[in-house]
């Protein structure tokens, strides 16, 4: 008998959609944490428009798009759907799945109802002209399905245009096949979608993060294209997982020191070390490929910590390209680098529907394993991405059963090829190694070379920074106001406070420009009203008493900091002991007070 709503894993007969439906939604009353963020509730089954395609979802993948829908950050994906003229108050996450269609609009050829598919998580309007012309990734109409769009795959059906349907590898569990497609199509594009530096065989490849998504899609891919995978790790429980699935070898991050944005090219010593520590990590490359081959491609994700040593590992002629900022989206470069050796940083975003096709090509033939590192029951959609959110998910890809009444099923061909892959549990990264000393390493030696060394050989300024820091800090509350502060930064005659919490833990500065910027948008009245814990800038840069100077300027340039906390020797109960500023800085080197 056919019925208004089905339990969750019982699955209506074929073709009959019922009205309602179980989903996990996100509402804004709940942005936060996804463990409160995520509730089970029962909507409406929404209806499919002429391209279009309702999908009973098997499985559905996880992905790090719907913490940032559960949180409301950085867009409130509600609101902005609501701007667009959407009436849902509620958003239904999921971007990537498994399962069946149930129900075809009229002007859909394929899939027909019945078709096990994979979905690819790029939507975009069919009558837009960009579209029409080519690549509907530079559409402005371009969306993620179940992020940017309503209707995800975390609900019983789930809605989408026909053209994100792709065949269901059917040697894989329904939660395998839920798993790959997100991270696959968009290391697909990275690969392979950026004339003239396609992805070669024998190109070398250097894949950051390759036990992650997206690095474990990386190196297989290029596997696949008979290039030479060199992956970058933080512990050495990865190197067999990664060798596994083919890469000719790794490195550990953890083995380096020089990461973080570049000092700037004034800062000789800084510099100089930054030069020191990039170079080890190119011949740590060359070491790895057995011949001095510098990667023709960088596969970039982590951002602003490691794109300068992206840029400068990067072959004559080669590429980084990039899909994400994790660590954050300043990203320096020596340009000197990018224009003599003539390489390209190019940016990239998900894929097409050809390119999401080849990937997935791949997975059928079996050259591709989905790296399903854990799946989850139905229930477990709000853990799975709080584990996420904390950062305690497993490497590889997840996926929750949402259909599929059991782990494992889905199975009818079992010809596929498919790789079973073992994913290393998270370890504890080892302390990082002090780099070793020696004679200057023979990458990058060059005619450019001496160009980042600017005056020659540096004179090093081991002055410790406690004998210059100032000894008194001037400290407010998270709660002072912007008023009293100003008082304070007026009769104390400093430029910044220190903002501390109980225990006198420094949790922030705010800065003459924070007050300044505060301002922005706000009547004075308002400005004045605000307390200190919403206009500091977050976070402290500390250094220690023994600091050496250069060492301390570097930290500043780098950072683009005025001043750092200076805190004791002891790191477990550390405690503020003063304050180095610039001014500082420039009275102990050039013997002239700034004022
Ligand atoms: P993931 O599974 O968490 O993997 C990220 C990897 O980055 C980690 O395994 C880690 O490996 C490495 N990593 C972390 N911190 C690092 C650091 N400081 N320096 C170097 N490597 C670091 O995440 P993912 O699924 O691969 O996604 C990665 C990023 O891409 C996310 O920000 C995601 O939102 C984004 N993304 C963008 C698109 C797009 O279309 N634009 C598509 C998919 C994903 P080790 O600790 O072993 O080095």
């Amino acid at each position: 008998m056919k019925k208004d709503l089905y339990a969750v894993a019982a699955a209506p007969p074929l073709g009959h959609v019922p009205p309602k439906m179980h989903a996990f939604t996100v509402r804004k009353d709940r942005f936060g944490p996804p463990a409160e963020s995520f509730r089970l509730e029962v909507v409406e089954t929404p209806e499919v428009g002429d391209d279009e395609v309702l999908v009973y979802v098997m499985a559905a993948g996880v992905n790090y798009n719907n913490v940032w829908a559960s949180l409301g950050l950085p867009v409130d994906v509600i609101t902005a759907r609501q701007k667009a003229g959407e009436k849902e108050d509620f958003h239904v996450g999921g971007s990537d799945a498994s399962g069946i269609v149930y129900k075809v609009g009229k002007d859909v050829a394929w899939p027909r109802e019945g078709d096990e598919v994979v979905i690819h998580c790029g939507m975009w309007s069919r009558d837009c002209p960009i579209v029409k012309a080519g690549d509907p990734m530079y559409s402005p109409t371009f969306k993620i399905w179940g992020y940017e769009s309503n209707w995800g795959s975390f609900a019983q059906f789930t809605k989408v245009q026909a053209h994100q349907c792709m065949p269901r590898p059917k040697h894989l569990t329904w939660e395998a096949s839920a798993a790959y497609t997100l991270v696959g199509a968009t290391a697909y594009r990275m690969l392979l979608g950026w004339e003239p530096n396609r992805l070669k065989r024998d190109d070398v490849v250097l894949v950051w993060g390759g036990a992650g998504g997206l690095g474990s899609m990386a190196i297989q891919i290029a596997k696949a294209n008979r290039a030479t995978p060199v992956a970058v790790v933080s512990s050495k429980d990865k190197y067999q997982y990664c060798s596994d699935l083919g890469a000719k070898g790794c490195i550990n991050r953890n083995d380096f020191e020089h990461w973080g944005m570049l000092p700037h090219w004034k800062d000789t010593v800084g510099y100089g070390n930054w030069l020191k520590g990039v170079r080890k990590f190119g011949k740590a490359i060359w070491d790895v490929v057995g011949d001095k081959r510098s990667p023709n491609l960088v596969f970039e994700h982590p951002g602003e910590t490691t794109i300068p040593t992206s840029i400068f590992t990067c072959e004559t002629g080669g590429m980084v390209v990039i899909c994400a900022g994790t660590t954050g989206y300043n990203a320096t470069v020596d340009l000197r680098y990018l224009w003599m050796r003539q390489k390209r940083l190019q940016g990239s975003h998900f894929a097409n529907d050809e390119q999401s096709q080849g990937m997935n090509n791949l997975v059928l033939e079996g050259r591709v394993d989905p790296c399903l590192s854990r799946a989850f029951q139905f229930m477990e959609i709000p853990l799975a991405h709080q584990l996420m959110y904390e950062n305690k998910h497993p490497h590889g890809n997840m996926a929750v059963l949402v259909g599929a009444p059991e782990f494992g099923l889905g199975i009818s061909d079992r010809a596929g090829g498919h790789r079973q892959v073992v994913v290393p549990t998270r370890s504890v990264p080892p302390p990082p190694v002090a780099p070793a000393s020696g004679p200057a390493l023979p990458y990058g030696d060059d005619a450019i070379d001496g160009e980042a060394l600017p005056g020659g050989r540096a004179v090093l300024d081991t002055t410790p920074v406690g004998a210059i820091m100032e000894r008194r800090v001037i400290t407010c509350v998270r709660d002072s106001k912007v008023e009293e502060i100003v008082h304070l930064l007026g009769a104390r005659g400093v430029h910044a406070v220190v903002v501390v919490d109980e225990k006198d833990v420094p949790l922030g500065v705010v800065s003459r420009t924070d007050l300044v910027l505060a301002r922005q948008g706000r009547s004075p009245e308002a400005a004045r009203g605000l307390r200190a814990a919403q206009v500091m800038t977050k976070g402290v840069v500390t250094c220690t008493p023994d600091t050496a100077l250069d060492d301390a300027v570097t930290l500043m340039t780098k950072n683009h900091l005025h001043r750092l906390v200076v805190m004791d020797r002891d790191r477990h109960a550390a405690k503020m002991v003063g304050i180095l500023s610039m001014s500082d800085v420039i009275e102990a080197t050039l013997g002239l007070r700034e004022d």
